[in-house]
Formats: structure tokens, sequence, C-alpha cells
């Protein structure tokens, strides 16, 4: 049987949720965050389209798709919640969190 098919799955932009969100991640010019769908595509007409699962920065200029946490991220939030995560004491011996006043482990009772 002779099967010919022409034709592939598309990403295409759906909405622009923010312009200028982030970076290409390939050119380095900016790049929008996007919800995006996919579209099936046969002797080029759009047959099925289906959302993707979570908004991604689309690049206009190379129209490149790619997940929010591959672009060079404006991060101070998240450098933020790092910090706080370093403050916090955990135990040696069974790596859980403690408070950093206590001498001992509550939960294996090493020193700390
Ligand atoms: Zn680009
Ligand atoms: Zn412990």
């Amino acid at each position: 049987m002779f099967f010919f098919f022409v034709g592939g799955v598309n990403q295409q932009v759906k909405e622009v949720l923010k312009r200028g969100a982030g970076r290409c991640i390939a050119c380095g010019s900016a790049a929008d965050l996007v919800e995006y769908e996919k579209v099936l595509k046969i002797f080029f007409l759009p047959v099925k389209t289906w959302p993707g699962k979570q908004p991604v920065l689309h690049c206009d200029n190379c129209n490149l798709f790619f997940p929010q946490s591959f672009a060079p991220p404006p991060p101070p939030a998240d450098e933020r919640r790092l910090r706080s995560i370093t403050d916090v004491l955990t135990c040696p011996h069974c790596s859980r969190e403690v408070d950093p006043e206590f001498r001992f482990c509550p939960f294996c009772g090493s020193a700390l």
C-alpha cells in the first residue's frame, strides 16, 4: 500500500501573554511569553489543534519556542528564595530541617 503523507505537527502562538518577558536562547533578542498550541497539518490544512501544556517563550526573530526555564532569567525573587533556604539549619546526620537554636537534632538526637 502506498502511503503518502504531507504534513506534520507545528507549534504556533495562540496568545501573547507578556511581550519581552525573556530573551531568546538562540539569537538573544526579546522573546514573548506566549500560550501556544500544536497544529496538525495535512496538505497544509490544519486538521487538528490542541493546546500546549504551559506558557512558553517565543522568539519572533527566529520563530523558536522554548521553555521559560531555558531563558536567561531576571530572577531577584528566585535568588531571595534560595537564600532563605540556606538560612534554615539542617541536621548533618539526617538532613532534616531543625531550629538553629537547637543543640541536638530532635529527630535523630545527634549533636548539631
Ligand atoms: Zn531568536
Ligand atoms: Zn538529625
